[in-house]
């Protein structure tokens, strides 16, 4: 394979940068050529993109965002939205596509490659971490660490005035940026849309734990569930303590990617093209068990996100 198109899809996710320098630097590395795709399918749809040198991804590794930008593409779920984004494919002479996104862009490019043979390579970049064939996905890591100061301060002042915090992080319908901010962060309670809260426990939580010494109080909520005012609204009704909601929002997308996402992004970028170079298309790349791993777009796609219910006992267990 001599030219690979790459796009960044669906909402930005930091690392996405990191990824796409990944991307382009192995590429070259082969002999191959890259085309940059602006804004997702959209640009691949309207045909808006330009060939990426080694100094076009300079500086950006430790950026938020996506160099390439993203969007979200109605057109793209046509047949002729796609047809027109194979036709751009062909006219450029791209042979193949690595798409970073999460499970939408996913049913993108699963179309390109079932409906159409474009060999595509799927790199998971969301920080919702909703996809099961993948321990993490990129942007999880530093969305959690974002929450973690986020709630850090927000401990400060809900101690000194002895307060109920009720925070709410993102995640769309998967509980885990709420599951994982919770326990690293020694919050009392999450309230995630994969497991039915029951108000009564909650307080009879919060009871004891004020019985217990505590002057404050954390939860966190996702966002699958409710708002985190609709959530203090009910929890007023039935305590007398001050509650306080806090909604996190787009924070969480962007700044600078940790540590671990920069790690993933140049282990899945590098993957990603050295499948494609070996005429490997139609994966998606992932880490399991701490191995990087690929395997067929379309399995990864139809896998259903399971719970880790044993990390959620676990938060029960020692936050008290
Ligand atoms: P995130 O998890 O961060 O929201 P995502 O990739 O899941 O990212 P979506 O908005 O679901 O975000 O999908 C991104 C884009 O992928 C869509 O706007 C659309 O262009 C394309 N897409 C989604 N589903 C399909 C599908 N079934 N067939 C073809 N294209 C699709």
């Amino acid at each position: 394979m001599k030219r690979i198109g790459l796009l960044t899809s669906g909402g930005d996710a930091p690392g996405m940068n990191a990824a796409i320098r990944a991307v382009v630097r192995t590429a070259i590395y082969y002999g191959m050529e890259v085309y940059g795709i602006e804004r997702g399918y959209a640009g691949l749809i309207e045909d808006t993109m330009y060939e990426m040198q080694m100094r076009s991804v300079s500086d950006i590794v430790q950026r938020g965002g996506t160099k390439l930008r993203t969007a979200r593409c109605l057109e793209m779920l046509t047949a002729d939205g796609q047809k027109q984004a194979v036709s751009t494919l062909e006219k450029h002479g791209i042979e193949g596509l690595v798409v970073i996104g999460g499970d939408g862009s996913f049913r993108g490019a699963k179309c390109l490659t079932e409906n159409y043979g474009i060999p595509t390579i799927g790199i998971p970049g969301t920080i919702d971490n909703d996809l099961e064939y993948t321990d993490y996905t990129l942007g999880f890591d530093t969305a959690v660490n974002t929450c973690l100061d986020i709630i850090n301060k927000l401990r400060d002042t809900m101690t000194s005035h002895e307060r109920i915090s009720v925070v709410e992080v993102m995640g769309r319908h998967c509980g885990d940026i709420a599951l994982y901010a919770g326990i690293t962060s020694g919050a009392e309670i999450i309230v995630v849309p994969e497991i039915a809260y029951d108000m009564e426990d909650i307080v009879m939580r919060i009871n004891r734990s004020r019985a217990n010494g505590k002057r404050s109080n954390i939860i966190v909520i996702a966002e699958g569930v409710m708002g985190a005012d609709a959530f203090v609204k009910q929890l007023q009704e039935v305590t007398t303590y001050s509650v306080r909601a806090t909604t996190i929002g787009h924070i969480q997308r962007g700044g600078s990617p940790s540590m671990a996402d920069r790690m993933l992004a140049a282990q899945f970028g590098n993957k990603a093209v050295r499948l494609l170079k070996d005429g490997i298309g139609n994966r998606v790349v992932g880490i399991r068990k701490n191995e990087i791993i690929d395997m067929d777009i379309i399995e990864a796609v139809s896998m259903k996100k399971k719970f880790n219910y044993e990390l959620y006992e676990t938060l029960q267990m020692i936050s008290m």
